[in-house]
This record gives C-alpha cells, structure tokens and sequence, in this order.
C-alpha cells in the first residue's frame, strides 16, 4: 500500500477508505484514467495514471481507460494506440475494453434533448466572438442573450437542424441555461454543443455538431459507473458545472476528487510546447530520449519501475509545485544499479600499447556482471597488447589531485593488471595520441604480491576486440529551473539546453556488447547507465546515456573540484 514508511495514506486515498466504510458506493472502487488522443503520454500523466490504477488495485476495484475524444479536429487512432501501449509498458491494465467518449455521443444528443425540453438548454445564434463578450468577466456580470428565451419548441428545432447539417460552423451553439451572473464565469450559460463540420476519427461523419469537453466528461464518468473521478486541480471549478448537468439530468453521481498536476523542473510538460518541439524539428519526435513523453523516456532506458517509483514517492497532495527531476533521476539509479550488468566502455578513447605483452597474444579475464546480484554471474573480457582508455584517465601534467595515468604513474586496469605508463606519443599538433606503458605480469586480477597500492583503478577495452559504436549523452532539456515559467508570447524554445544532447563516434565498447538487442540495459564502469537505441543496426550500434552515475547537476552547485 501507498506510503508504508510512514503509515499513512493520501488524501485521496483517505477518502476511498471512508466511502469503503461508510458504504456510500457500496464498497465498489471504479476509477478511470481520461486521456485525450490528441498527443502522446508523459511523465505527468504517469502520475496520474499510477493514482488511478493504483487506487483501483489497492482497494480491490477496477480502473477503466477512457479516450475523451470530444474534438474532432486534433485525435488522433494512432495517439490512441500509443496511450495504450505506454500504459500496458508501465504495467497497468484496465478493465474491460478501452472506453471511449465519443461512443456516447447518442445518448449526450438524448440528454441535451431533455435539457431542451425541461427548459434548461437553448440554441444561441450569437457569433462566438458576441457570446464571449456577453459573458463578462470577474469584475463584471454577464448579459442575457438576446436568444435566451427562446421556446422550448423552437430550440428543439433548430438544435435538430443543427444536427442535421443546415448551418454552418459558427453559426448556431447550445447553451445551458443557468446564471448569467454567477459569481463562476463558468456558470454563465455555458455552451453545451457547437456545430463542426469535421470527420471525427471514430465515429467519421455522423456527426456535424459535438458535445464540449465539460457536457461530456462528468456525464461519461456517470455512464460508467466512476465512483472516484479523479482529476487534477485546474477541474475543480469545472465540478460545479459537472454536478450541475448531472443533477438536472437525475443521473448516476460520481465524486469528483482534485489533485495537484506534477510539474518537474528542466522540461516542459504542456502538451502544446511538447507538440511544438517536435513541429519545429527541435526534437527527433515524441520519443526523443530528451522528452518527457513515456515515449521518450522508454526510448532513454528508463524503467517502468523506476518511474512508478518515482510516482509513489512524490505522493499526491493539493498543492501545486515543481518537483526535482533529480529526484526522478535518483529513482532511475536506484532501480538500474539493482538490475544492470556492467560493461566496460571507452567514449573518447586514447590507446595505449603494452610493450611488454607479446604482440598478437590475447587472453581471458573474468569480470563480475553485477556486484549487487551474485546470480548475474560473471564474464570474460579479452586482454591484449593494445588496449584503449578514456582520454579524461590521462594527464600529462596532473594536478594534485589527479590519480589516475600520468607518465611514470602506476595503476590498476580494471579487473587485469598494474600498468605504468612510460611514454607518451604526441602528433604534430602536440596532442598526446598513444600511450607506451608496461604491464607487471605478477597483478594478475589487480592485486600486487608485494603488496604495494595504487591509488586509482580506471576502465579500459581490448583495442583490436572492440566494438565500434555511437553514444549518445544526453543532459536536461532547459538549463532553467522552471521553463514552464516562461511566457507563451516569449519565444520560449530560445531557452533549450544547447547541450542536450552530444553525439560520440567511434567510441569503444568491450567484446560482449557486441550482440545486444534494442531496449537492453547496462552500466558503463565510471561512466553512468545506458541502453541500446532502436536507431541501432548490426554495423551501428547506438547506445543512450539514460543517466550518469551521481547527480552532476548537484556536483556543479557544489563546485567541488574533479577529484581522481
Ligand atoms: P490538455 O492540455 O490537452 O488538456 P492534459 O495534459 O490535460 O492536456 P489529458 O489527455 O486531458 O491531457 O490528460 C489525461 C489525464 O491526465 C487527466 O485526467 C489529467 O488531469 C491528467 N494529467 C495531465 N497532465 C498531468 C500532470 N502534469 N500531472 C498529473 N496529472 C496530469
Ligand atoms: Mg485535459
């Protein structure tokens, strides 16, 4: 259950467990997760999705998925699926078939006839830009429309024409007829239909008028039963309304409950800016591992687990906030530390040649998979007489603190040998190409008989072994804090981390990775968590950096020096 550590529950959880008690749904729990196909899945979402299907696995109820596919000009059957698919990878499963909004547009058409008919519905033929104006705004009350008393014959008739196609877009809306000077903006004759001569991905051209988002929501989650709609907290002035057409309909009431959305710092999350980087060309698509879609953090090596975590971790609460994506990234670590098998690679590679090992010799040294699960086994790495290392584990002036190679200096190859390196081979440039070291033969598995130390242990790959690959690194996608917090008129895709993602060619990976499959994960030894891209081919594998071994984002606040 959520929360153990502490022993408590949320509140929306609270209020499941008194509804239970008090038997106010008869003990049934049916929650809902409501997307609209009309872009892809993100880690908000998750949020939601783990508070719904949670819920419902916790207290023995059942979670439906719903499409609200109100607005036929921007769904989409290929969002549609994809909903489904992030959903099932997260590892939630909802009952019975995938519901959809738009297969209630019948019985919505019946009930806007009964608002009609009871009095409470009337068909406007304001212009829209008319209709805004009347409804005044916080400081001023609305204006009756010059329509608004229409007989209850007359709105019957013109909503069927509506629905038979004799106007055009614009032309005519249904309006519920409420309070024109309720102190809810909301409240003020709301619109209730409006004409749109578009083909809706579902239900094509059967319909030329749809029903709003808000006359569809509450009324869908009645028809199915909903016990807890839970919403985020921008709904909440949007209940009155739900509960209002409920309640002049007589149906089926649900309980609306509001929480506060995720916000995380360095992206974004509005599924308007998310479509604009991808529009722009700023990002790959969707699944750009930079993303925040499920799409794209699948595609960097996130788990499902991780992120449930993560979810279960930031709790639910009413207050809106933003979130460290240090955090995520912290459950991520978590989780792939447990999981991955570690592999030796070299990104920006320098070689280095023993000259004491005998050329075209190779031998077989065994390293551990996995330090935290024993079960994971161990491997063999090839050895040879020409190896490579990172290019940042050598300095030829070190400073102080600087451990690793450096001429003269002794240390230890990761599960091979001491190695000393003796000379260092520059091009004409100056810049050190090659590294001439000796191995001592007697540190087999990295430990000296004599007993003497080093004071560093860095990660190498057999050069004539390797497998060539492409890495990807990627950092956060704005360098601001908050770029939520950017205007809409500023141009706002400015503020993108120009380093956000950097491409490495030729980087040198050790003899096992050469046959991997997409998705698979691994720790590169020192360098951090990664996976193989669905970029990859046999010729090219790609790999994803999903993301370093500590928080650098942290050690740069901290400003501590690079220690060896
Ligand atoms: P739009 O701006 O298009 O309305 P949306 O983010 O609200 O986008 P929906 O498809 O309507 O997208 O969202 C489906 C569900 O996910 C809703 O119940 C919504 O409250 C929830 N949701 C969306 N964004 C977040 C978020 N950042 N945190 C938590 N829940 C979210
Ligand atoms: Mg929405």
């Amino acid at each position: 259950m959520n929360d153990q550590e502490s022993g408590s529950v949320d509140f929306v959880r609270q209020k499941v467990e008194t509804d239970n008690a008090s038997g106010k749904f008869d003990g049934r729990v049916v929650t809902r997760f409501p997307p609209e196909p009309n872009g892809f899945l993100h880690i908000g979402h998750a949020k939601s999705i783990c508070l719904n299907f949670g819920i419902a696995e916790e207290y023995g109820g059942v979670c439906h998925l719903r499409m609200d596919d109100t607005d036929p000009t921007k769904e989409d059957v290929n969002f549609v699926q994809a909903i489904q698919d992030d959903i099932d990878w997260l590892g939630f499963k909802w009952h019975g078939e995938v519901r959809y909004a738009s297969d209630y547009f019948d019985q919505l058409h019946d009930w806007a006839v009964q608002l009609i008919t009871a009095g409470k519905a009337y068909v406007d033929s304001q212009t829209i830009e008319e209709i805004r104006q009347g409804r005044g705004t916080l400081t001023e009350l609305g204006i009756d429309s010059p329509y608004r008393e229409r007989t209850v014959e007359e709105n019957l008739d013109l909503f069927a024409r509506m629905r038979a196609g004799e106007f055009a877009d614009g032309e005519q809306v249904l309006r519920a007829k409420i309070d024109m000077e309720s102190k809810h903006l909301i409240m003020r004759d709301p619109i209730m239909y409006r004409i749109r001569h578009a083909e809706h991905y579902r239900q094509g051209d059967d319909w030329c008028v749809y029903p709003m988002y808000d006359f569809t929501h509450g009324q869908s989650d009645s028809i199915e039963g909903v016990t807890h709609s839970i919403c985020t907290l921008e709904f909440e002035n949007n209940r009155r309304l739900y509960d209002w057409y409920i309640r002049e309909l007589g149906i089926y009431v649900p309980e609306q409950t509001e929480f506060a959305r995720l916000g995380l710092t360095h992206t974004v999350m509005s599924k308007r800016r998310l479509l604009q980087l991808v529009n722009d060309g700023l990002m790959s698509g969707w699944d750009d591992p930079r993303m925040p879609t499920i799409r794209g953090l699948r595609r960097r090596g996130y788990t499902p687990e991780a992120i449930r975590e993560f979810c279960r971790r930031i709790g639910v609460t009413k207050f809106d906030g933003v979130t460290e994506i240090a955090l995520l990234e912290h459950c991520l670590r978590d989780d792939l530390n447990r999981r991955s098998q570690r592999r030796m690679a070299v990104l920006k590679p320098l070689k280095v040649v023993i000259e004491n090992y005998p050329e075209g010799e190779m031998e077989e040294l065994e390293a551990i998979n996995n330090p935290e699960d024993e079960s994971a086994g161990t491997r063999s790495v090839p050895f040879t007489r020409e190896l490579f290392i990172e290019r940042d584990d050598f300095l030829e002036d070190p400073p102080k603190k600087f451990y690793r190679l450096a001429p003269g200096r002794e240390v230890r190859f990761r599960y091979a040998y001491f190695v000393t390196c003796r000379d260092v081979v520059k091009d004409d440039s100056g810049e050190v190409i090659e590294l001439r070291c000796t191995y001592d033969p007697q540190t087999r598995g990295g430990s000296a008989p004599d007993g003497r130390k080093v004071k560093s242990t860095i990660h190498w790959v057999s050069a004539e072994q390797a497998v060539t690959a492409e890495v990807r690194l990627y950092d956060h996608l704005f360098l601001e804090s908050d770029p939520a917090t950017i205007a809409a008129d500023e141009e706002w895709t400015r503020h993108l981390n120009p380093g956000s993602l950097e491409t490495l060619q030729g980087c040198c990976l050790e003899r096992s990775l050469g046959e991997t499959d997409v998705g698979d994960r691994f720790q590169f030894e020192r360098l951090g968590y990664f996976c193989v891209d669905d970029d990859s081919t046999s010729d090219r594998p790609v790999f994803n950096r999903t993301v370093t071994l500590r928080d650098q984002w942290a050690k740069l606040k901290k400003q501590s020096p690079t220690a060896g």
